[in-house]
């Protein structure tokens, strides 16, 4: 650990789970904080370009965020999306009146040539927020899902189906030639600790990983990795990741995340709920640390990101990493 510097904290995050992570990490004291967004979920909508997770960390830092739902803006008015539905254009994508602005905002920049992830950046730091948002490439990579009635675009499955069906795979459109940013690459390879939010594994985590070059710095870099499981109980807090692995042939539990993040993780956050996974999870290779995992508000997300800096810290320390 650099004494008297800031700890360098890098989290890997999706849309809700993880901008509850992001918000719990950024009311940490004496981090230099950076988040590694997913891209994946990006679709154009009425022309538009949307960026679904990005968003939601942004919102979530800049406290604007609709708090009961875990997305979009508070206090968000429909009107434009009213008057799209009157030319008989296609509604079931929610998106509220002062949300069309910043996809205005980053539609225009985008015409105009910016780099995707400068646009992210500034608006970051238009709406005051401190972390860094780091997209994990300029390139477009969209997620598609397959069910019985062919494949979907994430938002179709995600929004217009509501999850109903069953996920028979799930394939990332453009990652292989896609290119990672120069600045997610730093920020993991310069990290003293990485963090893997409590997100989707298959179509939050994995797009972000699966990118030619950000998984290999994930596994090379020197920082301390640590997870925090999306289950509790075996059961997942929100959406559809229990059905996604258990239809893809997974264990839908702590263990399951576990035996994902096997090859590069050093420690999982479980619930203490799940405290019996402990052994085979220790039996993997990884750590396993029991806390209370579930985020109801501001004073848990800070708690559970205080509990992982303390976790970190005492491997950095015993590491005597210099
Ligand atoms: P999405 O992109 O909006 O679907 O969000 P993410 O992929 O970032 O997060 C979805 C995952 O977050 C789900 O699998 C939930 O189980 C998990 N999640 C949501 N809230 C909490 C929480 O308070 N604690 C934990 N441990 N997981 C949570
Ligand atoms: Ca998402």
């Amino acid at each position: 650990m650099r004494s008297g510097e800031r700890l360098r904290v890098t989290l890997l995050a999706g849309g809700v789970g993880g901008a509850k992570m992001a918000e719990g990490l950024a009311a940490v004291e004496d981090i230099k904080l950076s988040i590694i967004g997913n891209i994946a979920d990006d679709e154009a909508f009425h022309g538009l370009w949307v960026s679904p997770d990005i968003d939601t960390l942004t919102y979530s830092l800049a406290g604007m965020i609709d708090r009961v739902q875990g997305w979009g803006v508070a206090d968000e008015g429909k009107r434009a999306l009213d008057t799209l539905s009157m030319l008989g254009q296609e509604t079931w994508m929610t998106l509220g009146d002062r949300d069309f602005g910043l996809h205005i905002y980053r539609t225009m920049r985008r015409n105009q040539g910016d780099r995707p992830f400068i646009i992210a950046r500034d608006v970051a730091r238009a709406f005051g927020i401190k972390a860094a948002i780091v997209l994990p490439t300029d390139d477009i990579v969209q997620t598609q899902v397959q069910t019985d009635a062919g494949w979907l675009s994430f938002q179709q499955y995600f929004v217009r189906e509501q999850c109903a069906p069953d996920v028979r795979g799930v394939r990332f459109e453009g990652i292989e030639t896609a290119r990672p940013t120069l600045e997610a690459l730093k920020a993991i390879l310069t990290a003293d600790v990485i963090v893997l939010a409590p997100s989707n594994p298959l179509v939050s985590i994995a797009p972000i990983l699966e990118i030619p070059g950000i998984g290999e710095a994930v596994k090379a870099a020197t920082a301390h990795k640590i997870a925090v499981s999306p289950f509790i109980a075996g059961k997942v807090v929100k959406g559809p990741a229990d059905r996604m692995m258990a239809s893809m042939g997974m264990r839908a539990d702590a263990l399951g995340v576990a035996q994902r993040y096997q090859s590069f993780v050093d420690q999982l956050v479980i619930d203490n709920e799940d405290a019996t996974l402990a052994a085979d999870i220790a039996a993997l290779g990884v750590d396993p640390v029991c806390y209370p995992i579930l985020m109801k508000d501001q004073t848990d997300k800070a708690r559970l990101a205080s509990e992982i800096m303390a976790e970190a810290r005492k491997t950095l320390d015993a590491g005597g990493r210099a």
